[in-house]
């Protein structure tokens, strides 16, 4: 990153005055359009309606606005946000999780600070919207979109930070503002920037706690600040600006938990994660035995063999996929006792990974700029769809993806 910083900084000094940073003028050519993509990471769709977005409430009342942008299923980060750059399911696309055993490699997949698997290229699989804009000649980049840094150089974002949580927000918004004042030839169609608000707090305090409520405001000021630098560049008619989520965030209870080692001898099992959604492969032999032990254990828990999960999640078919997997219900989660000891203050916050039908996982979408209709609400879709409309406002063909094609259209000006 810091590499990068100083290559566009050596750029601007030595173009120096002879480019005017705001190069549009009326009268002038005018540059061509810019599509920026921004996830709030973790903001339910409720929170517009429940705390003070003025930022957002413009950008939606003078733009486009669904109702709730439908998650896939696992209502995770890495599976959704992969999912919306690459119109494929987890299923397809094999971030199916979190945190993941595959068992062709014999190797693990965990996000996190220091994750050395998310900028592994074997877990990615489909074709995000960089790549596909790259081999069509068009530029992007990316501040922190989740999988962007596993993608190979010849394919990754023209620019592109790799994930630092510790880079402070503002610094993301002077970083697009620099890219979008590069020269024309330079400057990026497509500029992706990811922020982990509200969901760090939504996980420590609830969804309808203060400390969320402060978050959304303090992202929502952020948003106005972007917006505000946009305008000072007169390049406002030029950007499509898209404000979109992954998941939404459900409250836990401390007396809403399901003890799975007390169904399970957890020596005969491999648990990749526990909740809300445990993912279990059992040892040879005992999948039966597991299925059969958990299946009716509890009200609030419910258990799938592999190829068994509802369809409507589009959840089966991958080696990454457990051969079982047990569900808790919205707020409940699983835990062992052992978990429970140690991580039990966690159960004061939110969470989310429920079933995607459950509207407290659902997410955001507005979009507002040249393409898009004015003052347009729209019913919910998924975010699967999406991979798609980006390709459109690029005008690139999408690579092969689970989306309909121009299903979204209806969203944007007639051309
Ligand atoms: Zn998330």
């Amino acid at each position: 990153m810091g590499k990068y910083a100083l290559i566009v900084s050596l750029l601007f000094f030595i173009l120096g005055c002879s480019t005017p940073k705001a190069s549009t003028k009326a009268g002038q050519k005018p540059l061509s359009k810019i599509t920026l993509l921004i996830s709030f990471d973790g903001f339910r769709h409720d929170y517009l309606d429940s705390f003070p977005t003025p930022n957002l409430d413009r950008l939606a009342s003078k733009g486009v606005k669904a109702e709730a942008l439908l998650p896939v299923f696992p209502t995770k980060t890495f599976p959704n946000h992969y999912s919306i750059v690459t119109g494929l399911y987890p299923e397809s696309h094999g971030i199916a999780a979190n945190k993941m055993y595959d068992q062709q490699k014999d190797s693990w997949f965990q996000i996190g600070a220091g994750s050395q698997a998310t900028r592994e290229a074997y877990w990615f699989e489909g074709e995000p919207i960089w790549a596909t804009a790259k081999k069509q000649g068009i530029k992007t980049a990316s501040v922190f979109w989740p999988g962007s840094d596993a993608t190979p150089d010849s394919l990754k974002p023209n620019y592109h930070l790799y994930y630092d949580n510790t880079f402070d927000h503002p610094h993301r918004i002077a970083q697009v503002i620099d890219w979008l004042q590069l020269p024309d030839t330079e400057r990026p169609a497509f500029i992706m920037l990811y922020f982990e608000s509200p969901d760090l707090e939504g996980h420590h305090f609830g969804p309808f706690s203060p400390e969320t409520k402060s978050a959304v405001m303090r992202m929502d000021g952020l948003l106005g600040d972007l917006i505000n630098k946009i305008n000072h560049l007169g390049m406002r008619d030029q950007v499509n600006i898209i404000v979109t989520s992954d998941h939404g965030m459900a409250q836990l209870s401390p007396d809403s938990v399901i003890f799975i080692d007390d169904y399970i001898d957890l020596a005969d099992v491999t648990l990749v994660q526990t909740t809300p959604k445990a993912d279990i492969i059992p040892l040879p032999g005992k999948d039966t035995l597991i299925y059969d032990q958990l299946k009716n254990a509890h009200p609030h828990l419910k258990v799938y063999k592999k190829g068994d999960e509802p369809e409507r999640w589009h959840y089966r078919k991958h080696r990454r996929i457990t051969p079982i997997m047990a569900i808790a219900d919205l707020g409940w989660s699983i835990m062992t006792r052992r978990e429970f000891a140690l991580k039990q203050k966690t159960l004061k916050g939110g969470a989310h990974g429920y079933d995607n039908a459950d509207h407290q996982m659902w997410s955001i979408f507005m979009a507002n700029g040249p393409d898009f209709n004015a003052g347009q609400v729209v019913p919910p879709f998924e975010n699967i769809q999406l991979y798609n409309l980006f390709c459109e406002l690029l005008n690139i063909v999408p690579s092969p993806n689970e989306g309909t094609s121009g299903s979204l259209d209806f969203m944007l000006q007639k051309k």
